[in-house]
């Protein structure tokens, strides 16, 4: 798609230090990277969110993101564990419109801030919890 930063590495109009490639997917390291490692993986194919993606599409992207994980926990340095994210649509954070995994290598010494902070979760009724439940259930299709 025109204009669109990741369809013109996939079409090599940018340059990227890619680390994979095959013909459904690209995975290359994030020009601004969070920590050392940063990777994204990203789908051949222009789709703005991961909610648009076909099932297809879903396991490659998600079949490539275990792949180059697995290669940076073979390298202890770079990954002891990492994070995971897509970011989907711009209230969650999303800055480029076309579906990308980011993988966010964890080691004790870089200093991500992404914290699950426990202290910091809701206190919810057990009405609160099957209420939410239903409405996601329901919705599933
Ligand atoms: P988002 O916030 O959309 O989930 O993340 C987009 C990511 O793409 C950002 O982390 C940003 O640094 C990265 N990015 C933006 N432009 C380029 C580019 O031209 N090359 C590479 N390798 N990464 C980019
Ligand atoms: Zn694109």
């Amino acid at each position: 798609m025109e204009n669109c930063v990741f369809c013109k590495i996939i079409n090599k109009e940018l340059p990227s230090y890619t680390v994979y490639e095959d013909e459904n997917v690209i995975a290359l390291l994030d020009i601004n990277p969070k920590v050392k490692g940063h990777t994204l993986v990203i789908p051949k194919g222009h789709e703005a969110n991961f909610s648009h993606l076909t099932a297809d599409q879903a396991r490659h992207l998600f079949l490539t993101t275990q792949k180059v994980l697995k290669a940076l926990l073979s390298t202890e340095s770079l990954a002891q564990g990492a994070n995971i994210l897509i970011n989907q649509d711009q209230i969650a954070g999303q800055t480029e419109m076309h579906v990308h995994a980011h993988i966010i290598p964890r080691t004790h010494k870089n200093n991500f801030g992404l914290n699950f902070n426990h202290s910091s979760s809701l206190s919810l009724s057990h009405e609160q919890f099957q209420n939410i439940a239903k409405e996601i259930s329901e919705n599933l299709k």
